[in-house]
């Protein structure tokens, strides 16, 4: 067998993608029961505000700012109490908490943005991105699981948010992650690139697909670019993972090695999908692609599966 562990790179893939970039001492070892209200009392804790997947910033000098001080989060409808403690960072604890104004209602100088947006828009340090994926998986998280899943009773939120328990029976929950499979067919000189309705005209992307219960990476890679695309894969490897707060999925990016050749999809979830040369995917890459074709965002685990293929050989 060939040990793979001692030639990677001391770098992960994962460290270069979006969302990445979190350095949070989650301190998963020492959540008390009483962590958050604690954090509330300590005037080092920031505190970020998200409302109907919308994360509250601060303008300051054309610049944005996503920490807010207990009280300054109370001026403003936070839910404290309803918060998230994510963890300790250099400059102290990090909260994330729901807050009960509309955008509209905010004051001037603080705007409510989606945190697609924020993403796409790099309006955030990748420190503060990697916060609001773990602080926007989490608060969706609790607005979903209010009641129990067993009994019905309401639940309540434990440990700092990680953890809800049954006022009733006691059941406890804890929170999910999604694994989402994306990936890309190749073979030693093309790749698989799909189009779907809702992407930006011109864009093609991996293809991707929720992981099944009972179901290895390799399997739902296998499945679903057979499903999606008709081709017949081979060999799987990782290269890569995402976390992805849309709501909180983890994009586990591969690579799949075709077997066949003829491409079939029912245009439904994907409305094109075709073999591109390397030659054409580096010009994608490099933005002269003569049809004017695009690949995601360079912080998208896609864009990096996509340039790592191109980029080999
Ligand atoms: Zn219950």
């Amino acid at each position: 067998m060939n040990f793979r562990l001692f030639d990677a790179p001391e770098r992960e893939p994962s460290q270069f993608v979006g969302f990445a970039g979190n350095v949070i001492d989650r301190q998963a070892e020492n959540r008390s029961e009483d962590c958050l209200g604690q954090a509330l009392g300590d005037r080092k804790t920031r505190i970020m505000l998200s409302r109907g997947g919308r994360l509250h910033l601060k303008m300051l000098d054309g610049r944005f700012d996503a920490y807010f001080s207990a009280d300054e989060a109370r001026q403003v409808g936070a839910r404290l109490e309803h918060g998230v403690l994510l963890g300790m960072s250099a400059r102290g604890p990090v909260v994330m908490a729901p807050t009960a104004l509309d955008p509209e209602q905010l004051p001037e100088g603080i705007k409510a943005i989606d945190h697609r947006s924020i993403y796409v828009q790099g309006l955030l340090s990748e420190e503060t991105m990697g916060e609001l994926a773990q602080g926007a998986a989490l608060l969706s998280w609790h607005a979903n699981h209010r009641f129990c899943g067993r009994c019905g009773a309401p639940t309540e939120p434990r440990i700092g948010g990680y953890k809800r328990v049954c006022t009733q029976c006691g059941a406890e929950l804890f929170p999910r992650t999604d694994p989402v499979a994306i990936m890309l067919a190749v073979s030693r000189e093309r790749c698989v690139l799909g189009r779907s309705p809702h992407f930006a005209p011109s864009m093609y992307s991996a293809l991707a697909g929720f992981i099944e219960p009972g179901e290895t990476i390799e399997n739902a890679v296998r499945r679903e670019i057979l499903e999606e695309s008709g081709i017949r894969i081979g060999r799987v490897v990782y290269h890569a993972s995402q976390p992805w707060p849309f709501p909180h999925s983890l994009m586990i990016g591969c690579f799949g090695e075709a077997l066949t050749d003829e491409i079939a999809f029912d245009g439904r979830e994907l409305e094109d999908c075709r073999w591109f040369s390397r030659e054409e995917v580096r010009a994608i890459v490099a933005g002269t692609h003569a049809e004017g074709i695009t690949i995601p965002p360079k912080g998208a685990i896609a864009a990096h599966l996509i340039r790592a293929w191109a980029e080999a050989c």
